[in-house]
């Protein structure tokens, strides 16, 4: 069977793509140092545990494993710890990408899928953000996705890599199954947030900002399920067969307020959530919606979990089967 490296495939979004490669008949080989990531997450092939930093480590996977492509989602991903610690942010997520890189073109491997993200975009000029809109990344984390997508077109042009660059909106939902969801830490997103303030005695979420320029006062997003975000990965894989690269951003093209989400979990869990309104969080643009034509046209690819109230049921249905993220 076809080995794909994915790094980072024992984190949220890396093991629903695991999931998704063994569904299709590829051997996910999952190299993944742990600090985020979950053992209990991968199911469907050999987990490597080792850091992106090691070249002894990469070398050994390479050897050992003889991927045919690299799906690359290891990475540092809160904004707010990259402002207060940019260092972090730029050592683990570009040079340990730029270590992967030149594994890849010494064991001859040359295909990648990159997980980026719409933070590459920074303040939007226009909504929706199609691809064309210009990068302006506002925050040390969406820099370091952005050198990444530069540093892969300059191998692309020097070494003939072939590489695909996925910006996600925000990643939200579960395993439809159940095997799999979201179990961060700690956790800073809003749909867990919310589902943890519905249970009993929780404390409030916070809700960042009630003053925004939208029509209820709280920001919009655009939430793209997990399950949608890992078939993307599959068919940017095989776009890279026939084409050298691509960038495409991946969401649902509709926005929902901090708000319409509070609402929905009261809907999905049949209880109130506990929230209070807080001051702006730094750094957060009042709406981001993506434009998502490319992708569909291109990949052909249909985002199959479109209505809020099926993302956010997922999420909860993980989250009430497993007591550790609802305490
Ligand atoms: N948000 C909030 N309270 C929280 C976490 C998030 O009000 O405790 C808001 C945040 O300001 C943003 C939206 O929820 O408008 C989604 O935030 P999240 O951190 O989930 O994802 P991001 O958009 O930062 O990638």
């Amino acid at each position: 069977m076809t080995s794909i490296l994915v790094t980072g495939g024992a984190g949220y979004i890396g093991s629903h793509t695991c999931k998704i490669l063994a569904l299709h008949g590829y051997t996910p080989v999952v190299l993944d140092n742990l600090v985020h990531g979950h053992e209990w997450a991968v199911n469907w092939g050999p987990l490597v545990v080792g850091d992106l930093s090691s070249r002894e480590v990469l070398d050994r996977v390479f050897k050992v494993h003889n991927p045919s492509a690299v799906i690359h989602l290891a990475a540092f991903a809160y904004v707010g710890e990259s402002v207060i610690d940019p260092s972090k942010y730029y050592t683990n997520n570009v040079i340990c990408a730029l270590n992967l890189l030149d594994a890849m073109r010494r064991h001859a491997c040359e295909k990648i899928v990159f997980s980026s993200t719409c933070a590459v975009y920074g303040t939007p000029e226009c909504l929706p953000l199609s691809e064309s809109h210009p990068c302006g990344p506002i925050n040390p984390y969406g820099r370091s996705k952005r050198f990444i997508e530069q540093i892969m077109a300059d191998y692309g042009k020097a070494y003939g890599l072939r590489h695909a660059s996925l910006r996600y909106f925000n990643a939200a939902g579960a395993d439809p199954e159940g095997q799999l969801g979201e179990d961060h830490d700690p956790e800073t997103h809003l749909i867990p947030l919310a589902l943890k303030a519905s249970l009993p005695g929780a404390m409030p979420l916070t809700v960042f900002g009630t003053d925004w320029d939208t029509p209820d006062g709280t920001c919009i997003r655009d939430y793209i399920h997990v399950v949608d975000l890992a078939e993307a990965h599959l068919a940017a894989l095989h776009y890279l067969d026939t084409h050298p690269c691509c960038t495409f951003n991946l969401g649902n093209g509709n926005g929902h307020s901090v708000k319409k989400i509070i609402d929905t979990v009261e809907k999905v869990t049949g209880r109130p959530v506990n929230w209070e309104t807080g001051p702006r969080r730094a750094g957060d643009p009042s709406r981001l919606v993506a434009d998502a034509f490319l992708a569909k046209q291109k990949l052909g690819w249909t985002p199959c979990y479109q209505d809020i109230t099926d993302i956010i049921g997922h999420a909860w249905q993980w989250m009430a089967k497993h007591k550790r993220t609802a305490t």
